[in-house]
C-alpha cells in the first residue's frame, strides 16, 4: 500500500467550490495508485459559522475561566463538521470515503487540554479502512487521552495530525495543501515579490516556522523529520509543484556544506508581543530579583522570549494577552515594571547564518534606511531577531526581504 497523507487547511475547505477542488486532489491521488488519508481543518476563518474562532467567541464573555476540557469538546466540533462535509463531497465523486475522529483514528495525546501533545498513534482503524479500499478522512487538530477525553492540539494542530499520521503509516509523503503555492522567502501577504522555495530542509523550515511563518506548524516538521518523511507544501487551487521539505537539498551540488542549508532561508514575523522592562538598579539583592522575576513568570505558565538580563534591568517579551497578568505578578513582587505593548518580532532566518560577518551590519542598515527603530535584538546560530513597534513590522519585513532575499538564489 502506498499511503499518502493529504492535509487541507481551513481556507481550502471553506466553500463548496473549494471542497470540489480538494476532492479533485484526492481523486488524483487515488488515480495515481495511492491510498489517501485526508486530514481536514475546520471550515473557514473567524466569523464563518463553523470556524474554530467562531466557537471560541460563542463562549467568550460567559465566564473568565472556561473549563478547558469542555472548551476542547467545543473546538473539536469544527473538524468533525468539516470532516463530514468533506466525506460527503468525496462520496459524491464516487470515492468510498469514511470519516474518523482523532480518537477513532488512534491519535493518543496527553491531557494538556487546548495544547495537547500526541504521545502515539494506533493506526489499526485507519489501516483496516485503507486496506478495504476506502479513502480515510481524519479530523485534524484533535486526539484523545488514554482515558478517552477529547483534546485539541493547539494552533496549527492539523499540520501536526498530518505529520503524526504520516509517520505512523509510513506514508510516502505528507502533502500540506494551503492557500499559497509553497514556502516563500517571506509571507506573500506582506512581501509582494516573495519567492517560492523549491526545496527546503526540515531544519530551515523549522526555524522559519518557529519565528512565525505559519505556513506549517514547527511541531509537524519535527515529527516528520524523525522518520524522514518528505513534506510537500502545495496549493489546493493550482497545480504548481510546491515546496519539498526534506533532509538535504539535492540540487545544491557538491562542494556546499553537507546539510545543504543556505545562508538565509527567509524573513519571518510575529506580532502582538509586549516588551517588559523590570528595573533592578535599586534593588538590594539583584541575584535574588532575577530569580524572583523568572520564577514568577514560570509559576504563572507565562512563557518568556527575547530575554536580556543585565545588572540594572531585566528585559523580556510576553504575548500581548498575557502582559497584564505578567505585570501584576511583578508588581506584587515589589518591582516597578514598565511595558511597551503591541510590538512585533521580525527575524532573518537561515541555518547558515552563524559566524558570517556583516549580516548584522546589513540588517541594521536596511532597517535604518527604512526608518525602523530597533527596540531590542537577539541572535542565535540560525536567526537574528529584532523587536520593533507593530506599525514598523511590515516596512521592516519588506526592507529585510529586499536586502537579503532579492537577487540571491
Ligand atoms: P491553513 O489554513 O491552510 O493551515 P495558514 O493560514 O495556517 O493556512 O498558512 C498559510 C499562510 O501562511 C499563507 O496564507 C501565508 O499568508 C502565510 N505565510 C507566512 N509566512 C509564509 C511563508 N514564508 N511562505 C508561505 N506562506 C507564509
Ligand atoms: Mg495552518
Amino acid at each position: 500500500m502506498r499511503v499518502l497523507v493529504q492535509k487541507f487547511g481551513g481556507t481550502s475547505v471553506a466553500t463548496a467550490e473549494r471542497r470540489a477542488q480538494v476532492a479533485a486532489k484526492v481523486s488524483e491521488a487515488v488515480r495515481e495508485g495511492y491510498s489517501p488519508v485526508v486530514v481536514v481543518s475546520a471550515i473557514g476563518r473567524n466569523g464563518d459559522p463553523y470556524a474554530t474562532d467562531t466557537f471560541i467567541n460563542l463562549v467568550n464573555g460567559i465566564t473568565l475561566d472556561h473549563p478547558k476540557r469542555e472548551m476542547d469538546l467545543l473546538l473539536s466540533c469544527g473538524e468533525i463538521i468539516s470532516g463530514v462535509v468533506m466525506t460527503s463531497t468525496l462520496k459524491n465523486l464516487g470515492l468510498d470515503a469514511i470519516l474518523l475522529t482523532g480518537g477513532q483514528a488512534g491519535i493518543i495525546t496527553n491531557d494538556c487540554f487546548g495544547d495537547a501533545r500526541i504521545i502515539r498513534v494506533e493506526p489499526k482503524a485507519i489501516l483496516e479502512n485503507l486496506q478495504a479500499g476506502k479513502v480515510v478522512v481524519v479530523t485534524g487538530f484533535q486526539g484523545v487521552t488514554e482515558d478517552g477525553q477529547i483534546t485539541t492540539l493547539g494552533r496549527g494542530g492539523s499540520d501536526t495530525t498530518a505529520a503524526a499520521l504520516g509517520v505512523a503509516l509510513n506514508a510516502e509523503a505528507i502533502d500540506i495543501y494551503t492557500d499559497v503555492e509553497g514556502i516563500m522567502t517571506a509571507d506573500p501577504r506582506i512581501v509582494e515579490d516573495a519567492r517560492i522555495l523549491d526545496v527546503v530542509t526540515y531544519n530551515e523550515i523549522c526555524h522559519l516556522a518557529h519565528q512565525g511563518a505559519k505556513v506549517i506548524h514547527p511541531r509537524a516538521v519535527e515529527i516528520a523529520m524523525q522518520k524522514n518523511i518528505p513534506i510537500w507544501i502545495k496549493c489546493t487551487f493550482s497545480d504548481a509543484k510546491g515546496t519539498l521539505v526534506t533532509s538535504i537539498q539535492p540540487d545544491m551540488g557538491a562542494g556546499t556544506d553537507i546539510t545543504g542549508d543556505r545562508l538565509i532561508t527567509g524573513i519571518a514575523h510575529t506580532a502582538n508581543i509586549t516588551q517588559i522592562r523590570v528595573p533592578t538598579h535599586e534593588v538590594v539583592d539583584v541575584l535574588q530579583a532575577h530569580k524572583q522575576i523568572f520564577k514568577g513568570m514560570a509559576l504563572a505558565d507565562i512563557s518568556v522570549d527575547f530575554i536580556s538580563v543585565q545588572p540594572e534591568s531585566v528585559l523580556y517579551t510576553v504575548p500581548d494577552e498575557l502582559a497584564g497578568k505578567a505585570l501584576k505578578i511583578l508588581e506584587n513582587l515589589g518591582f516597578k515594571p514598565t511595558a511597551v505593548p503591541s510590538c512585533a518580532k521580525v527575524s532573518i532566518v537561515g541555518a547558515g547564518i552563524a559566524g558570517v560577518p556583516g549580516v548584522m551590519a546589513d540588517m541594521v542598515e536596511a532597517l535604518a534606511d527604512a526608518g525602523v527603530s530597533i527596540l531590542q535584538s537577539a541572535d542565535s546560530h540560525t536567526t537574528i531577531w529584532v523587536l520593533v513597534k507593530k506599525e514598523d513590522m511590515v516596512p521592516a519585513v519588506q526592507a529585510l526581504h529586499k536586502k537579503f532575499m532579492v537577487g540571491c538564489k
